[in-house]
């Protein structure tokens, strides 16, 4: 089976599993207590907080662990915008946010709030001017993810920083498809808040980060004992947090640059070899833009999503339907909704592909070639029936 389903969640890296079986199975100690188990436990969060506070250019002490960046993200919107409901009731996001952003938005607008969803062109983009019309005194919050779990569109992020450097709204970045791939420098972009998960760049489900500017305020979100310097209360993920240190230290910064080019290098094989064969394709998103290259969204007109994925799947060939929170459900893609209408044939014929660094090009080429024989099959079934 190969595995091209890495925007989902990604395999851990072996130094991850060394790291969190060392954990496991040397030093279970509570970080909290004050004897010699604790202690190590706790020298343990301390290293880690510090390889991922390096690799993200901050103080160790804005990171914040937490159990992915679905608690991150909630974490940061709903306690942000119950600290400052005061100075204003007006929140900026986008239309093709994930899940854990999107329907914290939906509870804040039962509580009052007024939520802006910048929506998105053909290529999966918001626009600035529709931004700076957005924007205004009663702005508190502004939450726009760094890159799309989908179909792999970056947001101007730094744009965005440079015009909330004098105004008073947080801004929160959803970096969770984005760290590991790209440098992020928190502090020089102007983000004030970001979440990542540490299963997206090899590491272990169910542990993420929230990244918090020293001058931004909220209540913890969890609420218990003095964990996280008060921040995030439950006895903390040792084994997990070790691992997701490991997985961070093992990507340095020039390693992004070139894991980006590799995909971009896999994309173009995929679309060259569907070229070559004379099937027909649109690509939901711009592979020209800058972008996250590893995921790549295709349109293959005529031929069924759940075809496609099943027939590649009984081929050994995992890869997704829209993304994987929302490709149990029978809704279509929020996200391809955004960018296409609700009303366009793409929504019921489109695929994700997604690389992770344990792709290799004859996976791609053999994913390449799958995926031609069956698209072919399918479509030409479609013209017989
Ligand atoms: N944000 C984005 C952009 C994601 O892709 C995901 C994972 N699909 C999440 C948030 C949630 O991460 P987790 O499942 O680790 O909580």
């Amino acid at each position: 089976h190969i595995y091209l389903d890495n925007a989902a969640t990604t395999p851990m890296a072996p130094e991850v599993i060394k790291t969190m079986t060392d954990q496991m199975q040397n030093d279970f100690g509570n970080a909290s207590s004050t004897h010699f188990f604790g202690r190590t436990a706790h020298t343990v969060l301390d290293n880690a907080r510090q390889q991922i506070a390096t690799a993200l250019h901050v103080k160790p002490a804005t990171i914040v662990f937490t159990g992915g960046a679905t608690e991150s993200n909630n974490t940061a919107i709903m306690q942000t915008a119950a600290a400052r409901s005061g100075e204003g009731k007006h929140i900026i996001t986008t239309a093709i946010e994930h899940l854990s952003v999107l329907n914290p938005m939906r509870a804040l607008e039962k509580q009052g709030f007024q939520v802006t969803y910048l929506p998105v062109d053909e290529n999966g983009e918001i626009s600035l001017a529709d931004f700076d019309a957005a924007l205004d005194d009663e702005t508190i919050l502004v939450s726009i993810m760094y890159g799309n779990n989908e179909v792999g569109s970056v947001m101007p992020i730094q744009e965005i920083g440079e015009r909330l450097r004098d105004h008073q709204a947080y801004f929160h970045v959803d970096a969770t498809q984005a760290f590991g791939l790209i440098d992020i420098n928190p502090e020089a972009l102007g983000i004030d808040m970001l979440s990542a998960s540490a299963h997206k760049l090899n590491g272990p489900k169910g542990v993420g980060l929230l990244y918090r500017d020293e001058d931004v305020h909220f209540e913890p979100f969890l609420r218990g004992g003095e964990q996280e310097t008060k921040r995030r209360a439950g006895t903390e993920n040792i084994p997990g947090i070790a691992g997701f240190g490991t997985a961070v230290a093992r990507i340095d910064i020039a390693a992004k640059q070139a894991l980006q080019e590799r995909y971009a290098g896999f994309a173009k094989r995929i679309t060259g070899a569907l070229d070559d064969a004379g099937v027909t394709y649109h690509i939901n998103g711009n592979l020209e833009h800058e972008r996250l290259q590893h995921v790549l969204n295709i349109d293959l007109p005529g031929v069924s999503t759940y075809a496609l994925q099943t027939n590649l799947d009984l081929a050994g060939f995992a890869i997704s339907g829209g993304s994987a929170c929302t490709a149990g459900s029978l809704e279509p893609s929020h996200v391809l909704t955004a960018m296409y209408g609700a009303d366009s044939p793409r929504l019921a014929e489109s695929i994700r592909i997604s690389f992770g660094s344990y792709t290799t090009q004859d996976q791609v080429d053999a994913f390449a070639a799958a995926l031609i024989k069956i698209a072919k099959r399918l479509l030409a079934r479609a013209v017989n029936a």
